[in-house]
């Protein structure tokens, strides 16, 4: 007998033909109909059972969470709500759900409660949908690559160079605690360590990502980055995959362009390809915004604001243009930011840019040339010596998605620029070597994929976007 997944059968013309259906029980209502769920689609399929041809104790342990294999026949659905549903033949339970225990039971749980429960939160059909998105937006990622001449470059997880400044870095060791070697002046000897040098979790694959580029034009990775940063908001993880282009003989503004058409790509392929899911999430957006005072309500639903984006050209301003806009807004004047905007130079907080995007240009904005001194050490130095080629890529609800700059080619303008900030040339040689040998004019960014993905799920807190979050003081499952 054929083996179908629902998606398969609710998608493709199988009426008449008897099938193996797979799946855990959602409910089982009035000893007749069973809304089984595979996790293959956001739908469940019915399954009209005729009581009288089954045990009561086989009944009874068709509950909530149970596994089970049913036979039927695919026949058109008298009743309302599904085109297509199962009768069926005969059922085996394959694996019970105790109810009394079982914590995932058919009403609404709260978000927090579900964390709770990440080994379970993935039956719901919030967060079955969230997952299939991140499938469909990770999918979509390298296939915008692969499209655009791009090649997937694997960089290190495991590294030694700490580039992006230290205090937030995993450090990766075998040396023991209790009895770390050291040298005479009481420091830690790492020749005993396993790489015989400091090493740590990686904080991006910028790096390497840039060689190369140097060698095959345009790369991307997409991996796992780590950050030990101490920060628990909604927007950080200290486990997240990050997406990061490098591509040679591309300026500051190909560089935008390129983020500007992967976010929007990414975007469109979720609402093409997960409609149902996207659908539910809507719809729950639309409920949570009802609690919520009319005035705070979100003009825009879920699937409205991903079009929105699509429609429109991200805003492209400097930062200088920005400090203005920020020093003449309302928010500022009255002393409602808590970091208030006083001089050209400061560094921007995520309650100034969600001003920018949300209040003042109401669009996706890219801000571009800082001030050197915000910024890291690789970008490029503009002409005027106190601004660099960086952009951050805003988006509303979120803040920064993606971060980059064309990268400072220049061979002693980028020894000074490390020298300046305290970093020794010689641990970056390597690096360094790109600027010696045949160097140009490149660029690259950073995006983190979990950012992205909550913008096109709605998914206010980031813990609610990976399967298994890691947060600082929570490493559960
Ligand atoms: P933020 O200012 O929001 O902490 P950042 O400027 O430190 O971010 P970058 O080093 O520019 O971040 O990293 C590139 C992108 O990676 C960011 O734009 C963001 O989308 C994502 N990102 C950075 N840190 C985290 C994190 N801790 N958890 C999830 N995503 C992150
Ligand atoms: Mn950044």
């Amino acid at each position: 007998m054929p083996k179908n997944t629902i998606s398969d059968i609710l998608n493709n013309q199988h009426t008449g033909e008897v099938s193996n259906l797979q799946g855990w029980v959602r409910t089982f209502r009035s000893n007749r109909f069973i809304a089984l769920n595979d996790g293959s689609c956001q739908s469940s399929i019915q399954c009209v059972v005729n009581f009288q041809d089954f045990s009561e104790d086989l009944l009874r342990r068709i509950t909530t969470g149970s596994s089970i294999s049913v036979n039927g026949e695919i026949v058109v659905s008298i009743g309302g709500g599904q085109s297509v549903e199962v009768k069926v033949n005969s059922i085996d339970i394959l694996g019970d759900c105790p109810p009394d225990v079982y914590p995932i039971q058919p009403k609404r749980h709260s978000l927090e409660f579900l964390r709770e429960k990440a080994h379970l939160r993935m039956r719901t059909s919030t967060f079955s949908a969230v997952m299939r998105i991140r499938h469909t937006a990770a999918f979509s990622v390298h296939d915008f690559f692969n499209q655009n001449g791009f090649f997937n470059l694997n960089t290190p997880i495991i590294t030694a160079s700490d580039a992006e400044g230290a205090g937030e870095l995993f450090r990766v060791t075998t040396l023991p605690f209790d009895e770390t070697p050291r040298k005479e002046d009481g420091t830690v000897d790492y020749n005993y360590d396993f790489f015989e040098k400091p090493t740590n979790l990686t904080v991006s694959g910028q790096l390497e990502g840039e060689l190369g580029a140097m060698a095959l034009g345009k790369i991307y990775t997409f991996g796992p980055t780590f950050r030990a940063e101490n920060s628990n908001t909604t927007r950080h993880l200290s486990e997240f995959w990050m997406i990061e282009p490098e591509m040679a003989f591309h300026d500051l503004a190909d560089n935008m362009d390129l983020a500007e058409n992967l976010c929007k790509f990414m975007i469109k392929s979720v609402l093409e390809k997960s409609k149902d899911d996207l659908n539910i999430l809507d719809t729950r957006l639309l409920n949570e915004e009802k609690s919520k005072p009319k005035d705070q309500r979100s003009e825009l639903s879920l699937i409205e604001k991903l079009n929105f984006v699509l429609d429109n050209q991200f805003i492209r301003c400097s930062y200088t243009e920005a400090i203005e806009i920020l020093m003449r807004s309302k928010p500022n004047k009255k002393g409602k930011f808590k970091f208030p905007i006083t001089e050209w130079g400061v560094d921007l907080q995520s309650e100034h840019e969600r001003y920018l995007v949300e209040k003042h240009f109401k669009s996706p904005v890219i801000l571009f040339d800082y001030p050197v001194n915000i910024k890291a050490f690789y970008m490029r130095l503009n002409e005027d010596g106190k601004t660099v080629r960086a952009m951050d890529v805003l988006f509303p609800g979120i803040g920064e998605i993606a971060g980059g700059s064309q990268r400072e080619e220049r061979h002693d303008v980028l020894v000074k620029k490390m020298q300046d900030v305290g970093i020794d040339p010689e641990h970056l040689d390597w690096y360094l070597d790109s600027r010696k040998f045949g160097t140009c004019v490149h660029s690259g960014f950073g995006l983190g994929f979990e950012r992205m993905v909550q913008f096109v799920t709605g998914m206010a807190n980031i813990r609610d976007v990976i399967p298994f979050p890691r947060t600082p003081g929570n490493a559960e499952f």
